[in-house]
C-alpha cells in the first residue's frame, strides 16, 4: 500500500478544548494538514473566536461551540450539529481537562469530582455520540489526551491520574469493541508542556520537571498536535489500543 501520507484533506475534525494551550495548537494543524476543524470550550469565547479566525483566514474552515464537556446532551448536540454543517465526522481529540491538585487528605469532594468529570466523563460524552457518525463511515480516528501521569502517577494528584489512567483503558476498550467497524482510539500521554495549565507551578517545580526529562526541554504545544496528526491520519492506520509517550523521554 505503499508510504501513508499525513493528508487531512476533506476530513472533519472535533477537538474539545479547543480554544488554549494544546488543544488550540491541535486545532491549528489540524486545519493545516486539511481538516475542517470544530473546537469546544467551557468559556473563553474570545480565545476560541480566535482560533476560529485564525483558521479562516488562512483559507480553512472552523467553527466553535461553548459546551461544557461534562455535559452529556451537549455532547450529542455538538456531535450532530457539526455532521449537520459538514456532512461527516472523521477525527475526535478528546483534549479538554483540568487540574485541581492536593493531597488527599485536604482533596475535597468536589475537587475529585471536578477532575473526573471534565477529564474522564466528557471522553464517554464525546466518544459515545461521535461514534455513530464514524460507524456510518465504516471509518474513524478517536485520540485521548491522557498524561504521563496516568502513568506513573503524582503525588498531590490522585484524582487526576485516576482520571488520566481512566482514559487509557477506557482507549484500549472502546479500541477492541470498535476495531471491527474501522474506527481507530488511541491515547496520547503528553508529559510537561508549556500552557495556562502548567504557568500554575512554581520555580522549583519547573526546575525539577526540566531535569527529569532527558530531552532538556519542556514540551511545546505543537509537540503535542504533531502526535495528533499522525494518529489522525492514515499513517497510522494500524495502530489501536495504544499509548504515545510525548513526553521528552521523562517517564523513560
Ligand atoms: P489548558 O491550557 O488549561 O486548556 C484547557 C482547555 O480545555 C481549554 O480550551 C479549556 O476551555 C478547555 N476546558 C477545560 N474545562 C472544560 C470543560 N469543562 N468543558 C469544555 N472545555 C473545557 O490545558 P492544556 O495544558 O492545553 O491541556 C490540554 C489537555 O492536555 C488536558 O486534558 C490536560 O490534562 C492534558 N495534558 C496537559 C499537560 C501539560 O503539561 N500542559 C500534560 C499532560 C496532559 P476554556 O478556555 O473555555 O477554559
Amino acid at each position: 500500500m505503499g508510504l501513508q501520507s499525513f493528508d487531512l484533506n476533506g476530513k472533519v475534525a472535533l477537538v474539545t478544548g479547543g480554544s488554549r494551550g494544546i488543544g488550540k495548537a491541535i486545532a491549528l494543524e489540524l486545519s493545516k494538514a486539511g481538516a475542517t476543524v470544530a473546537i469546544t470550550y467551557a468559556s473563553s469565547s474570545a480565545a476560541a473566536d480566535e482560533v476560529v479566525k485564525t483558521i479562516v483566514e488562512a483559507g480553512g474552515k472552523a467553527i466553535a461551540y461553548q459546551a461544557n464537556a461534562i455535559d452529556f446532551a451537549k455532547a450529542t448536540e455538538v456531535v450532530e450539529d457539526v455532521v449537520k454543517q459538514f456532512g461527516q465526522l472523521d477525527i475526535l481529540v478528546n483534549n479538554a481537562g483540568i487540574t485541581q491538585d492536593n493531597l488527599i487528605l485536604r482533596m475535597t469532594e468536589e475537587q475529585w469530582d471536578s477532575v473526573i468529570q471534565t477529564n474522564l466523563k466528557s471522553v464517554f460524552n464525546y466518544s459515545k455520540a461521535a461514534i455513530r457518525p464514524m460507524m456510518r463511515q465504516r471509518k474513524g480516528s478517536i485520540i485521548n489526551m491522557s498524561s504521563i501521569i496516568g502513568i506513573t502517577g503524582n503525588a498531590g494528584q490522585t484524582n487526576y491520574a485516576a482520571s488520566k489512567a481512566g482514559m487509557i483503558a477506557f482507549s484500549k476498550s472502546l479500541a477492541k469493541e470498535l476495531a471491527s467497524r474501522n474506527i481507530r482510539v488511541n491515547s496520547i500521554a503528553p508529559g510537561y508542556i508549556t500552557t495556562d495549565m502548567t504557568d500554575k507551578l512554581d520555580e522549583k517545580t519547573l526546575e525539577g520537571i526540566k531535569s527529569a526529562t532527558p530531552l532538556g526541554r519542556p514540551g511545546e504545544p505543537d509537540d503535542i498536535a504533531n502526535a495528533v496528526i499522525f494518529l489522525a491520519s492514515d499513517a497510522s492506520s494500524f495502530i489501536t489500543g495504544e499509548t504515545i509517550k510525548v513526553d521528552g523521554g521523562m517517564a523513560i
